[in-house]
């Protein structure tokens, strides 16, 4: 790594410490009483229950308790699956190492306790909006506001076998998941004598958007530099990295010059990328294609669609399959004036009716705006229609280089990537994992992180 990355990544690693510093010596306002003096959720008067506490429930949950810091009329609950939230942004950093999966879990219950909401880890079961009651973990959640933020799962267009066959990114254990797999196939190569199919060191990513991308430019990291002197009888070559794509060219949603910068990268990482070609099946072996083409591989990755959470099915409210909760421009779902929709659940549209992409930065907004707009229903007061503001668009494609799209400008190479990793530092909610992450970022510029496999 050159001199001027390593200072950048010295510089950035020295802000994180002083906005830690910052952050201790100066907490901000504290609360009129301690956690442990509120009444109970169940007694306040106005009772708001956000279901999924990812990026879009934890915002929403935040922001209303600091703009509900005041009163005492309202009282609020998260309930979610895990008591953590996945920082999905730097999953694919795993793979590579560069970042720890525990460090992508950002706990819920420490910032949210300390705003003054109480928290259950629990799997939603139902809604009965008759009695205003949620059904979760085998309990009852009374609710007045009920905000329903339970995020997206992958979406695998009935395509044979990828369920079976592909990896995907389904949870916070999938960047542990691939690297897992690639040390497996290593050690049996290994132990093989070098004799196994080129099929067992094919990897196939099939998705050429932003997750794809990434996760390919990862698994080149790993393949061909950190596991290079680990694994001496395995020719650096020998392993193949092919990314498939059904458009012209990756990452569609950005920029065309910055696309083909990411497909020039792409080609000096030499990763294989497939464009106008979609998978028709996915075997144990061999990936077909639409056109009949086949690729032999037994490592496949799944990153190619997403469709809202199909927990939706089992609830009493009108949605779109792929696109989730009917919404209006409020945020509310359609025929309900206390129930609302955020987050990649959600179909959430513009003032205008424009549809609002799923992705993370919508989702925080929208949990936001919901906050605001459940306090002005308390209040009879009038809501507002919900505005997406795009800041632009950030892909890093291995730690040294990133293709990024900020307000309208446009840059690549070194210092995108260097503001890659300033940015999703900021942006993490753990000034903890903000910390370890940095001195991670930092450790790997004088030794290559260690790769292992925990057979459990
Ligand atoms: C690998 C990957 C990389 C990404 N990178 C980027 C990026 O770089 N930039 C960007 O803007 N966006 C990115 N995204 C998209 C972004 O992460 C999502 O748009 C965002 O997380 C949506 O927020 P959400 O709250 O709707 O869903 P999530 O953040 O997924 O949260 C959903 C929450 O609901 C909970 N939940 C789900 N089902 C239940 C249930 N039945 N009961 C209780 N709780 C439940 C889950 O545990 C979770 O906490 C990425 C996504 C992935 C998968």
């Amino acid at each position: 790594m050159n001199g001027f990355l390593k200072g950048a990544l010295v510089v950035g690693g020295g802000a994180a410490g002083v906005a830690l510093l910052r952050r201790t010596l100066f907490p901000g306002p504290r609360r009129r009483y301690e956690a442990w003096e509120r009444m109970p959720y169940k007694d306040f008067p106005n009772k708001v229950l956000v279901v999924g506490g990812g990026f879009a429930g934890y915002n929403a949950v935040a922001r209303l308790c600091r703009l509900a810091r005041d009163r005492d009329d309202v009282g609020v609950m998260l309930v979610s699956r895990e008591n953590y939230f996945t920082f999905w942004p730097m999953l694919a950093s795993v793979i590579g190492g560069d970042v720890e999966t525990k460090n992508v879990a950002q706990p819920l219950r420490r910032t949210l306790i300390r705003l003054g909401a109480s928290f259950r880890r629990a799997e939603l079961e139902g809604v009965d909006t008759e009695r205003q009651v949620v059904k979760a973990a085998g309990k009852e959640f009374p609710y007045d506001h009920l905000v329903l933020s339970l995020g997206a799962e992958p979406a695998y267009f009935g395509i044979p076998g990828v369920e079976e066959y592909a990896i995907s990114i389904k949870g916070i254990g999938a960047g542990e998941e691939i690297c897992d797999r690639v040390v497996e196939r290593y050690e049996a190569t290994t132990l093989a004598g070098g004799d196994v199919p080129d099929s067992k060191l094919t990897f196939v990513i099939i998705g050429g958007g932003a997750t794809g991308v990434e996760v390919a430019a990862e698994l080149h990291n790993l393949l061909r530099e950190l596991l290079v002197p680990d694994f001496p009888n395995i020719p650096p070559d020998r392993p193949q990295i092919v990314l498939i794509d059904a458009n012209k060219e990756v990452l569609k949603e950005l920029d065309p010059a910055l696309r083909r910068v990411a497909q020039m990268r792409l080609h000096d990482l030499r990763i294989k990328v497939i464009n106008n070609a979609k998978a028709k099946e996915v075997k144990s072996d061999r990936v077909i294609l639409t056109d009949g083409r086949e690729i032999t591989s037994e490592n496949v990755i799944w990153t190619a669609g997403a469709r809202a959470s199909k927990k939706l099915d089992d609830l009493p409210f009108p949605h779109h399959e792929r696109k989730g909760l009917t919404l209006d421009r409020y945020m509310r779902v359609e025929g309900y004036d206390n129930v609302w929709g955020i987050g990649d659940c959600a179909a959430t549209i513009e003032e205008d009716g424009t549809p609002v992409p799923p992705n993370a930065q919508a989702a925080v907004q929208e949990g936001e705006t919901v906050a605001r707009n459940i306090l002005a229903a308390i209040d009879g007061e009038e809501l507002e229609p919900f505005r997406y503001q795009s800041l632009g668009q950030l892909v890093e494609l291995g730690s040294e280089f990133a293709v990024n799209e900020v307000m309208g400008v446009k840059f690549s190479g070194q210092l995108a990537a260097i503001f890659w990793r300033m940015t999703y530092l900021y942006k993490l909610e753990s000034p903890n994992s903000r910390v370890r992450i940095a001195a991670d970022w930092l450790l790997d510029l004088f030794y290559d992180p260690p790769v292992t496999q925990i057979r459990r």
